[in-house]
């Protein structure tokens, strides 16, 4: 279900970097390359726990401003809260998503129609629609078994 090609490579990373006047340090490197490998959706926390193994001395608020400013020029995803904790993507190639309702995993899915599924005519005159992403909510093989 998952394809490993959707985050940006390491070059495209830098690109966008150098783009946006952002600069490249070893620990924002080291922040992108851990969430393109992370296919969870993880929250800032989650990105902090694994980050402070290579960098133990890097603060929350580091990793979670890191998190802002990739979100901001584009490199990565926040995927809707629902009121909770932000959660991360860097997955931004159009998918979809499926969320447990037990153990809040969001798990990734692809499908064609869904991707061109038309906005109804009278909601267009209201709201311009620049993204669709559908969610399926219910309940994860693993919270079944
Ligand atoms: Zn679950
Ligand atoms: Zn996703």
């Amino acid at each position: 279900m998952v394809n490993d090609n959707l985050s940006l490579s390491i070059e495209q990373f830098k690109q966008k970097c150098k783009e946006s006047g952002l600069r490249i340090t070893h620990q924002r490197l080291a922040i992108f390359e851990e969430l393109s490998k992370s296919k969870d959706h993880p929250s800032a926390d989650d990105v902090y726990r694994k980050i402070r193994k290579i960098f133990p001395h890097i603060s929350f608020d580091t990793v979670y401003r890191t998190l802002q400013s990739f979100y901001q020029i584009g490199i990565i995803k926040i995927v809707e809260g629902y009121g909770e904790k932000k959660r991360f993507d860097s997955h931004t190639k159009n998918h979809h998503h499926l969320r447990c309702l037990k153990c809040n995993s969001i798990i990734d899915f692809y499908n064609k129609s869904y991707d061109s599924i038309s906005v109804p005519q009278e909601l267009k005159k209201e709201f311009e629609v620049l993204n669709k992403k559908v969610v399926l909510e219910g309940i994860c093989k693993n919270c079944k078994s």
